[in-house]
């Protein structure tokens, strides 16, 4: 199936884009497909938001689009930076300043665990939605470690693994990772939305 990825970020576009196709899908950016805006975040959860920019862009360009939100759960912190990930520390910092402040948060606490979630929504030119959420457990490390990825991976220690999200290639990461899970429940339920629809 062609669909339009909801996004600009380009790590997200980067590991959705290899996984989507090694399903056999056809992907294009939001860009490729001639969206150029950006849609407001406004929703509480990370089902909303991804809601909210997936309908836009399938507005947009009137192509199923699928948009992932996602963002890092830190225990201590009840829960946060959480929906508000991209914007921890507020606009205009680069993913080091924010890495940097999540360590200095920390800084005192030994309580690190932690995980990434991504919520899969995808909207269809009839309106039908398939979503999916994946997880990636793990904790705060004290110093950045690695250099692929992108966002606060340098200083999330992947669950099992001994090893930083950044130390990951990006295969690896796609196995493990909260988007990768989420992408794999997703295109269970598509194929299952595709058989009943069939079936109608
Ligand atoms: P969104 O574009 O509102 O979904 O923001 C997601 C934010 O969560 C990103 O800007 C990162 O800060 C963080 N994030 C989500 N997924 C990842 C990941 O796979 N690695 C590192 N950071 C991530």
């Amino acid at each position: 199936m062609k669909f339009v990825l909801a996004s600009n970020n380009r790590g997200k576009l980067r590991e959705m884009k290899v996984v989507l196709e090694l399903m056999g899908h056809e992907v294009l950016s939001q860009n490729e497909a001639g969206f150029f805006g950006e849609v407001e975040e406004t929703g509480t959860t990370f089902y909303e938001n991804a809601l909210l920019k997936a309908r836009a862009v399938m507005e947009a360009t009137g192509l199923p689009a699928i948009a992932d939100d996602s963002g890092l759960m830190v225990e201590a912190l009840d829960g946060k930076p959480g929906v508000h990930s991209k914007r921890f520390g507020g606009e205009g910092l680069e993913d080091e300043d924010r890495n940097a402040l999540m360590l200095k948060t920390l800084e005192r606490t030994e309580h690190r665990a932690a995980q990434f979630v991504s919520s899969i929504v995808c909207v269809f030119p009839n309106g039908d939605i398939v979503s999916a959420e994946g997880v990636c457990r793990g904790s705060i490390l004290k110093s950045p470690r690695g250099s692929g990825g992108f966002g606060y991976d340098p200083i999330f220690l992947v669950e099992g693994t001994g090893k930083s999200m950044a130390e990951l290639t990006l295969e690896e990461k796609n196995a493990l990772s909260h988007r990768g899970n989420a992408l794999r429940l997703f295109e269970k339920r598509l194929r299952e939305y595709e058989f009943d629809k069939r079936n109608r």
